[in-house]
């Protein structure tokens, strides 16, 4: 099958082209000022339209465990929800358990998406236990396209991992080439604050933010940069959520060291109020690191616009209000950690970054595609419109007005953080290599992809962060 979108302005990172696009199968064959409607199978004309490589998400939890339930997408329904959005590729974590190999965890989440999918998907492992077999372990995934692996600062008992630990894993991927990401929280001093608080009968929703002050972040990454600078690997700090922690990472790249992070729409957009909200719904905020003062979000903006944060991804890891929040009704410790979003990472960045004139559309592309494929190592197969390239592809139309609501998002959840929320640009059309999985017909999205058509993405070692 070919497609030719005719009249669009193809958006990449470093320029924009007035231009037609032609796909071959799953990939971009041709860029050119003008190229006849017979040279296609189907034609779509993008007049007024833009044209953005594909999303990627590169946070994302699918199907994923926590505290006795399980995140509200699969791989069929988030990815599908993804696709609405404007995304057409997410790199999911699989988690190692402890005291087994990194390669069963792979398997358990090979299946998990195999066969649900509808775009395509790369996972990072997140390890929590390394004997001296988990540093092969670590080279074993690499050579199976897991080029990066998460690691926990917090979660004491459950994910978190030590200095030591840390330490291995960094010097490991200094020689494998792989990329460490961290969550940067400290969080044996944030238990200690969180047992004294349950200790007081302080057990209110707004507690889950009070007893992870920003300062146990700016701790944490700070740390984390040091040993990544001893071992001599890079760094990627993910879901980066305040100023403190930003300082940070600012002050180690301006050093010349090769630190990154992302940030999430929740952070850019919200703050700890939210928490605060009657009837419990302050729980549908709850995810970690917490929502912060609103200080904060203006600062966050400016990282994103001089290069002191990289990446927006999402940490969409969506839990229902009504029979999963819920559990921790009296105890905010017991509340599922996460929040839905990976459906409105491009509406809500094009329109508080690019429309509000903070964020370049280029730099918008950028941030939400491009660099995620550098850094995780699918650049130039993904984020970019160029010939050779998958055929990832949003028609995005700029002027398009949509409202964020339960009653209109995909995602498989009962609340949406930004519900009520209006927009202005929204996807027109999404192709995933070449396919078009989602289209717009007399205002309505609707979806023509098949569960299990997306790909394991096996992704290559020394992406862009060692460059
Ligand atoms: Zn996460």
């Amino acid at each position: 099958m070919k497609t030719l979108i005719k009249n669009g302005v193809l958006v990449n990172a470093d320029k924009n082209t007035k231009a037609d696009l032609l796909t071959d199968g799953e990939k971009i064959h041709q860029i050119a000022p003008s190229i006849p409607d017979n040279a296609a199978d189907r034609v779509l004309d993008a007049t007024g339209m833009l044209l953005f490589p594909g999303g990627i998400d590169a946070h994302t939890h699918m199907d994923m465990p926590f505290g006795g339930t399980t995140s509200s997408d699969d791989f069929e329904t988030g990815t599908r929800a993804a696709a609405f959005g404007g995304t057409t590729t997410i790199i999911d974590f699989a988690i190692q358990g402890k005291g087994t190999k990194m390669r069963d965890a792979l398997d358990t989440w090979w299946k998990k998406a195999e066969g649900r999918a509808v775009i395509d998907y790369g996972f990072h492992m997140i390890v929590t236990d390394l004997g001296e077999a988990g540093l092969e372990d670590m080279d074993d995934m690499v050579d199976e396209g897991v080029a990066s692996f998460k690691l926990f600062m917090a979660y004491p008992g459950v994910l978190m991992v030590d200095d030591a630990t840390i330490f291995k894993a960094m010097s490991q991927t200094a020689k494998n080439g792989a990329l460490i990401c961290m969550h940067a929280e400290n969080g044996g001093v944030i238990d200690v604050i969180v047992q004294r608080a349950l200790a007081e009968g302080k057990k209110a929703t707004i507690y889950h933010a009070l007893t992870r002050p920003a300062t146990l972040e700016a701790e944490a990454v700070n740390r984390a940069i040091a040993l990544s600078e001893m071992a001599q690997a890079p760094v990627y700090i993910v879901h980066l959520s305040s100023e403190d922690a930003l300082n940070k990472v600012r002050e180690a790249r301006d050093r010349g060291v090769p630190a990154f992070a992302e940030t999430c729409p929740q952070y850019l957009l919200l703050s700890i109020e939210e928490l605060e909200r009657p009837d419990f719904e302050g729980a549908k905020y709850v995810f970690t690191p917490p929502l912060r003062p609103k200080h904060h979000l203006p600062k966050l903006w400016d990282g994103l616009v001089h290069d002191h944060l990289q990446v927006v991804s999402t940490d969409h890891c969506p839990f229902c209000f009504e029979d999963q929040k819920v559990l921790g009704k009296d105890d905010f410790t017991k509340i599922p950690n996460g929040g839905p979003g990976v459906e409105n990472r491009l509406q809500l960045i094009h329109h508080h970054g690019v429309n509000s004139g903070k964020l370049t559309i280029n730099r918008f592309v950028e941030l939400v595609s491009t660099t995620p494929a550098r850094l995780f190592g699918l650049y130039p197969r993904k984020g970019v419109l160029a010939e050779g390239s998958d055929a990832d592809i949003v028609i995005w139309d700029p002027k398009a007005q949509h409202r964020i609501s339960k009653h209109t998002h995909h995602m498989r959840v009962d609340y949406s953080m930004f519900e009520g929320w209006d927009v202005t640009g929204n996807v027109r059309t999404v192709l995933s290599r070449g396919d078009i999985v989602v289209d717009t017909k007399e205002g309505k999205a609707e979806f023509s992809g098949n569960p299990g058509r997306g790909s394991y993405l096996k992704r290559a070692a020394r992406g862009g962060a060692w460059k």
